[in-house]
């Protein structure tokens, strides 16, 4: 079969059948939240699973710079996308926790295509209920650590923020890298470097290696619970203009890969990649990288 023709799954995988439960044969699971309706400005990630998986067709199964053959050591489907409801953000937050609940009993580890940044509180919230807090690093040019967005608690810009009040992070295990831009006040800073989180601004970045950082971010993870989360806002819009809040001057695509490919050797448990909005990705190029960098968490 050409890799442009056949059905639409992550990486050309297999569909896990929606009428089979799922079974500890499988090792890793790639999960679609079509959810937006926790955004603040452009919308339209909901589509984002979507145009990832339409150009993960093009990804191999051999990484050619890691010599990483993922395939021949973890079995790995496509479960499809979380049945959400578009009409209720709360109740679509208990939709995707219960969904990962699930994949946390068969310890299949999720690759999560987004989606807002709203999902990934309720995939931490299964994810500490299986493994206890956990660290975190975090990619994004923004901390997404707002006390609230227009008076409401659950947003794409606050989901760390409750992800501390529930306990469900090890704080001195949180790294953000990435952030700048215009912000509301000091305390977008202020706030998690006061939980301990370590904060790497995307200036602390520019035209750096960021190799000798995932040095010292493995040495803080340890051998702990670990996982990623990608907004693809953290890249400069020039890389991925394909998001709801886009700011300038931001990480380049060989620095995504060097902070991926840094995690290398961590207890990773999962990870995600989030915000791609495909109206805004007139080339295509958002989703392509968002779907590279899945496919190196996973070789990872
Ligand atoms: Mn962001
Ligand atoms: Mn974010």
């Amino acid at each position: 079969m050409p890799r442009f023709a056949g059905p639409g799954t992550m990486m050309r995988l297999p569909a896990w059948p929606t009428d089979q439960p799922l079974d500890a044969s499988l090792d890793v699971g790639f999960v679609g939240v079509p959810l937006d309706i926790g955004t603040s400005h452009r919308p339209g990630a909901r589509f984002g699973p979507k145009a990832i998986r339409a150009e993960s067709s093009l990804l191999r199964p051999h990484n050619m710079l890691t010599r990483a053959a993922p395939f021949e050591h973890l079995q790995v489907a496509d479960l499809g996308d979380v049945a959400i409801n578009t009409f209720n953000l709360e109740k679509s937050l208990v939709i995707i926790e219960s969904f990962y609940d699930k994949l946390m009993s068969h310890e299949i580890k999720p690759l999560t295509l987004g989606g807002d940044h709203t999902i990934v509180l309720p995939i931490l919230r299964a994810l500490a209920r299986h493994y206890g807090p956990v660290g975190l690093v975090h990619v994004d040019a923004h901390s997404d650590v707002n006390e609230a967005m227009f008076g409401e608690a659950y947003t794409h810009g606050t989901p760390f923020r409750r992800a501390v009040e529930e306990s469900l992070l090890d704080t001195a295990r949180v790294v953000q890298i990435g952030i700048r831009g215009s912000g509301y006040g000091d305390d977008d800073l202020a706030w998690p470097r006061g939980q301990g989180f370590r904060i790497i601004t995307a200036d602390e970045c520019w035209g750096q290696s960021l190799v000798p950082l995932m040095a010292e971010v493995r040495a803080m993870m340890g051998a702990g619970p670990t996982y990623i989360s990608f907004d693809i806002d953290g890249l400069d819009p020039a890389f991925a203009p394909g998001t709801g809040t886009p700011e300038i001057a931001g990480l380049t695509t060989p620095q995504a890969l060097q902070i991926i490919q840094g995690c290398s050797g961590l207890n990773l448990i999962g990870g995600d990649v989030v915000e791609v909005s495909p109206a805004y990705d007139t080339t295509g190029n958002t989703a392509l990288t968002a779907a590279n960098l899945l496919f190196e968490m996973l070789c990872v």
